[in-house]
């Protein structure tokens, strides 16, 4: 644990901002400092939770003019620990969870306004209240944030339809280090008065500033859902059928996820009652919805018919039900749990061209091979936008705990493996999860210099005591 808690003056100047219900003690707020996945256990001398912007304001002020560290914390399910300081740093955490308001909804501009601590699946809710919806979706909706969103630049399943979380996003409220507050919120579909620093903003991982609140776009609700989980004999099958629907529907293919055998026999065996759905064993899969007129569905019979004559699609399972419907997506969306029950000892976000996706999947299984053969690999993901997990498991019967006290580099290997066979076929190292403090070395490694180089000179411009969650994206 860093030094308990901070000095008394500096205690008594964030009590009189945020009131005594606005902090509290590290010691009883253990649930700030672990990360999704039990990989870190993080610490800072106090929770500050503000309940409104001009708090924020006056938090980050003080924290610059004291040389005092913040970490910005949503939901805490970021996947790179950009929300845990396990370093030791002075720091504080700054939670925006009482920041939960939708401040606004307007069916004439197609927006909501939300402050920057509402999770998810309410700014869904409360877009579905006035028949719109909200096209961000994420197996952690129920617990991430607008705010975690927007800094992650989040991705999920439906990044096919709707696009990335910055592409759904009008405005943003950002508190700059200095206590600045940028207030970039409103409907406009068109601004160009200079840089557009919203976009800087997102994905820039709490390095730049707090964002306290957002402007999102709203769509209209789709009048019918088609979903599907077909099988194919291997990805680049999975790929073709992707081809042919969206030249049939086009942005109707709103989710297209990848999932793999070994896969499939983890959500069944860590989770018996969801089932496989297919009476004969198949080597993938893809589970896909098409949303939009009515009448899509019949659509999407068609080209599977098509798929199937021509041995692309091997079998496949229509949802009947909104019931059959969850089960199915049960099966992808529990991956981040079975993964975990089964002792996953290593999990990547990789982004490689649509068109190299076979290809990355065939070499990364050959290269973990290379390592250790019987190192049980899982392959899965977002393949409609290149973006696969490859997650790895000990041998068969090999207890996680004890294969990694006795390989203690494996994970550090993993690491190279994957992101050597990612370079080389043109892709990325962080597809959705952002960089945080967990691929800081990678980003140093496989990362364009130049690019680099801009993104400190703007981190020192905007922010130049390194107040700004030091630590995530740069190590120093
Ligand atoms: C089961 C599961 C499934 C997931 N699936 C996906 C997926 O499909 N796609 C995907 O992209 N991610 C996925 N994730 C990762 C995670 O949910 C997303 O990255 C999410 O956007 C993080 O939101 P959060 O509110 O939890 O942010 P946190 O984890 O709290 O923080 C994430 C980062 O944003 C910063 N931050 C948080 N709030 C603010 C703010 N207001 N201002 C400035 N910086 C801030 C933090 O400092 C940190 O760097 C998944 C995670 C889990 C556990």
């Amino acid at each position: 644990m860093a030094d308990a808690l901070p000095d008394t003056p500096f205690l008594e100047r964030i009590n009189s901002i945020v009131g005594s219900a606005g902090w509290i003690d590290p010691t009883r707020a253990d649930g700030y400092f672990v990360d999704a996945r039990n990989r870190f256990r993080g610490d800072a001398q106090l929770v500050v939770r503000p309940s409104s912007t001009n708090q924020v304001s006056q938090v980050v002020a003080l924290c610059n003019q004291c040389g005092v560290g913040l970490v910005p914390y949503g939901g805490g399910t970021g996947g790179s620990a950009g929300h845990i300081d396990f370093e030791r740093r002075k720091i504080i955490v700054l939670s925006l969870e009482r920041m939960n308001a939708i401040r606004s909804v307007s069916q004439d501009n197609d927006t909501i306004d939300v402050e920057a601590g509402c999770v998810l699946v309410n700014v869904k809710e409360a877009a579905r209240q006035h028949n719109r919806c909200f096209g961000l979706s994420l197996a952690s909706e129920g617990s991430c944030t607008i705010g975690g969103n927007l800094s992650s630049n989040a991705g999920g399943i439906q990044v096919l339809r709707y696009g990335n979380a910055r592409d759904m996003c009008l405005g943003v409220e950002v508190v700059l280090p200095d206590g600045a507050i940028l207030k970039n919120t409103g409907a406009l579909r068109k601004d160009n008065t200079g840089y557009d620093l919203r976009h800087l903003m997102i994905g820039s991982e709490g390095t730049l500033g707090i964002i306290t609140a957002a402007t999102l776009k709203l769509f209209p609700v789709p009048k019918e859902i088609a979903t599907v989980m077909c099988a194919f004999p291997s990805p680049g099958a999975a790929l073709a059928l992707l081809g042919d629907l969206r030249n049939e529907v086009g942005e109707a293919v709103t989710a297209f996820e990848l999932m793999s055998r070994f896969g499939m026999d983890l959500a069944t065996r860590h989770f018996p009652e969801l089932g496989d759905p297919f009476e004969q064993s198949h080597s993938w899969f893809g589970l896909v919805d098409v949303e939009g007129h009515i009448g899509i569905g019949a659509q999407l019979e068609g080209v599977l018919e098509r798929m199937f004559s021509s041995g692309i699609v091997t079998d496949a399972v229509l949802a009947q039900s909104g019931k059959q419907r969850q089960s199915l997506w049960n099966l992808r969306e529990l991956a981040y749990e079975y993964n975990r029950q089964e002792g996953v000892i290593f999990s990547s976000d990789t982004s490689v061209p649509i068109a190299e996706v076979e290809n990355f999947i065939a070499a990364v299984e050959c290269a973990l091979a290379g390592i250790n053969p019987l190192l049980r690999v899982n392959c899965y993901g977002h393949v409609g936008d290149g973006n696969i997990h490859v997650n790895v498991f000990p041998p068969k019967g090999v207890a996680r705990s004890r294969f990694l006290l006795v390989n203690p580099t494996i994970q550090n290997e993993l690491d190279i493996a994957i992101n050597e066979t990612t370079a080389s076929c043109g892709g990325s190292i962080s597809a959705e999860h952002g960089i945080g403090r967990v691929k800081r070395d990678a980003l140093l490694k496989f990362g364009d210099p130049v690019k680099q180089a801009t993104m400190r000179a703007i981190k020192a411009a905007i922010d130049p005591n390194n107040i700004m969650n030091p630590g995530a994206v740069f190590a120093n």
